[in-house]
């Protein structure tokens, strides 16, 4: 019987949750003395706007947690992330992470670690990985996950927390064949958490995991057995753990249980928190009266290119933008095309679609990258030149109490409606790409 500790926490308190953090680590069982341990927060599309407290694990639970296993007599903590958008730096400065842990940890920055090629045994399909040295060399490993839904694979809870050791490429590259559930079981098992401390007080409903909306859960998840964690995860966000695969293969191979009979909760009763989390859709075709997908028959990948480009279009759907009109071509198969599609109005995405290449705008990939297939999105529906009538609509929408200014809130709507996309991450990336810039040219000066 696994024990699971679910507790109440309704603030992103870091006192109240390093005293949560404090009972849950004892309640598992598990001792930080004299530890070195590896901390792995979710930052995956980093920003602290406060649009994305659904997306990505706070900074004052990643202190809250860090003071808790130094209470505990940790020997030394480690804060390591990467980011899909950037250099690993440039996740931490937009995370805005920086105060919440300069004085109790040291950050990793996966793009600057040694990495080394691990084995999986009785792998479901992949049997190595390369990864930081630093994760499964470390005492003590604690996972804390954001909990939120993903269009990729339903849900992004501990065991998907994993694929963020993976380099950027292969990532990204892992949506492309429909075999994403299988890996990330695989990858989990290179090494599972010691402990889980799950970010469930504003948890992510919706179009997750880029564009999910805050969701106030209220609660911290723990324990040290991760998927029994996820199980119960799961059903606090209303899913049945036995509808996700990669928790599936995890439970056949005896690495952790999904049953209720099998899960020991501790603490708060789920069913008085849990909600039916508002699902992701990955749907292209009729979803917008401007937008013409020609979507392929036989090849369309849900985890790839159709799920990538939902993915940057969800930036104007969720924020109700005006859509132009455009014309997507993805996947294998499309059939004929209309002899009149204005180039200039289409866009061809990945490599299936390659033979329409020349009908439009092509973005090679297997799967294109996100960011890519978003600023290209972006070029499409943008126009360049902000005239004074055009600043003044825009600008009507601003509101005062929004936290940013209003010639902020006309550039986030003018070049997309995101604020997380151009705000958060573009300063990140400059910090990200100056420390490295830097860093280049200092045996010069
Ligand atoms: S190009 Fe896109 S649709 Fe084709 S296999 Fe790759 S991800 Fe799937």
């Amino acid at each position: 019987m696994e024990k699971v500790f679910v507790y109440q926490q309704k603030e992103y308190d870091p006192a109240g949750i390093r005293e949560v953090a404090r009972e849950i680590i004892d309640g598992s069982g598990v001792s930080p003395k004299g530890k070195s341990v590896f901390v792995k927060p979710s930052f995956v599309y980093p920003s602290h706007s406060p649009a994305t407290v659904g997306v990505v694990t706070q900074p004052p639970f990643v202190r809250g947690v860090v003071q808790a296993l130094l209470d505990l007599g940790a020997r030394k903590v480690m804060v390591g992330e990467d980011s899909v958008l950037g250099p690993s730096r440039a996740a931490f400065y937009a995370m805005g992470i920086y105060p919440y842990i300069h004085d109790i940890a040291t950050p990793i920055y996966f793009d600057e670690e040694r990495h080394k090629m691990v084995d999986v045994p009785n792998p479901v399909i992949q049997g190595s990985f390369v990864v930081p040295a630093i994760w499964p060399e470390a005492d003590l490993f604690v996972s804390l996950p954001k909990i939120k839904v993903n269009q990729f694979a339903k849900v992004t809870l501990s065991v998907k927390n994993n694929l963020g050791f993976q380099r950027q490429g292969p990532r990204v590259h892992n949506h492309n064949d429909g075999t994403l559930q299988e890996k990330i079981a695989d990858l989990y098992r290179v090494r599972p958490p010691d402990l889980v401390l799950a970010d469930s007080i504003v948890a992510g409903e919706g179009q997750g995991p880029m564009l999910a909306r805050p969701y106030e859960l209220g609660v911290m998840v723990g324990g040290a057995n991760g998927v029994a964690v996820d199980a119960v995860a799961c059903r606090l966000m209303g899913f049945d753990p036995f509808e996700i695969d990669h928790l599936c293969y995890l439970e056949d191979a005896g690495i952790g249980p999904l049953s209720d009979r099998d899960i020991e909760v501790v603490g708060e009763k789920v069913s008085d928190f849990a909600h039916d989390f508002d699902r992701p859709s990955t749907q292209l075709v009729g979803i917008h009266p401007n937008l013409r997908v020609f979507q392929g028959s036989e090849r369309c990948c849900t985890n790839g290119c159709r799920g990538m480009v939902r993915c940057a279009l969800d930036a104007w759907l969720e924020n109700n933008a005006p859509l132009r009109e455009m014309n997507i071509i993805v996947g294998k198969g499309v059939g004929d095309l209309p002899k009149k599609l204005p180039r200039a109005r289409t866009l061809v995405v990945g490599d299936c679609a390659v033979e329409h290449a020349s009908r439009g705008h092509f973005i090679r990939g297997c799967p294109p990258r996100p960011m890519r297939t978003a600023m290209t999105l972006a070029s499409f529906q943008t126009p360049l030149i902000v005239t004074p009538s055009r600043y003044r609509d825009l600008a009507s929408t601003h509101q005062p109490d929004s936290g940013i200014s209003k010639a902020e809130h006309v550039f986030n709507q003018w070049m997309i409606p995101n604020p997380m996309l151009y705000r958060d991450i573009g300063k990140g990336y400059v910090a990200g790409y100056g420390w490295k810039a830097a860093k280049f040219f200092r045996p010069v000066f």
